[in-house]
């Protein structure tokens, strides 16, 4: 099973891949995570990188294309992925479809987590205190949340035209929010 969780920064599509991988051992994928690894190991990639990150800006296409594709071959992706945080541009998400294809994969479906602006900000700058990620700070939660109006939201329709997306309400708590994906996605 090919998934992806689609939502705004702070949507809780991470901590929902997490319960979701542990209930049905799929691999998750986050660009976010694989990217704040090569930031903490230094990399070439981590260096260039960390300033989109810190700005809240976006990693650019070709970077994130060539990691998604390279993780996507290796072997244990093929019991099947939940990719979060990826794709967030229609670029992206074209990408995506043609190294489906190349692999003979299909998507099952597109999980978007539903929350509002106001309980979004409350959310990012709460886990800015608990975490200190270093873009977890008012410019570039600002940022973060503009590039996913203007970038990420043409996916919704994207995949809505495909026929993939499954709309799941992000407030409640954790479990009732897995409660919903399960129903959504059928496992
Ligand atoms: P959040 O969803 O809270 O912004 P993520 O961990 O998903 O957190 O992403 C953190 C940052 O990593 C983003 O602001 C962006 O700079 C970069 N990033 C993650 N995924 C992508 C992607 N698919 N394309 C470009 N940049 C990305």
């Amino acid at each position: 099973m090919q998934l992806i969780f689609l939502g705004a920064p702070g949507a809780g599509k991470g901590t929902q891949a997490k319960i979701f991988l542990e209930r049905t051992g799929l691999v998750q994928i986050s660009t976010g995570e694989i990217l704040r690894n090569a930031v903490a190991a230094g990399t070439e990639l981590g260096k260039k990188a960390k300033e989109f990150m810190d700005k809240g800006e976006l990693v650019p296409d070709a970077v994130v294309i060539g990691i998604i594709e390279q993780r996507i071959r290796e072997p244990d992706c093929a019991k099947g992925f939940i990719l979060d945080g990826f794709p967030r541009t229609i670029e992206q998400a074209q990408a995506l479809d043609s190294i489906l294809a190349k692999l003979g994969l299909a998507l099952d479906h597109v999980v978007n987590f539903e929350v509002p602006e106001e309980e979004l900000v409350r959310r990012l700058l709460g886990r800015a205190a608990e975490e200190g990620r270093s873009d977890d700070n008012p410019d570039s939660i600002r940022k973060r949340l503009e590039v996913f109006h203007e970038k990420t939201k043409p996916l919704i329709d994207y995949y809505e035209k495909k026929g993939k997306l499954r709309h799941v309400s992000g407030v409640g708590s954790t479990t009732e929010i897995a409660e919903r994906v399960k129903a959504v996605v059928g496992v």
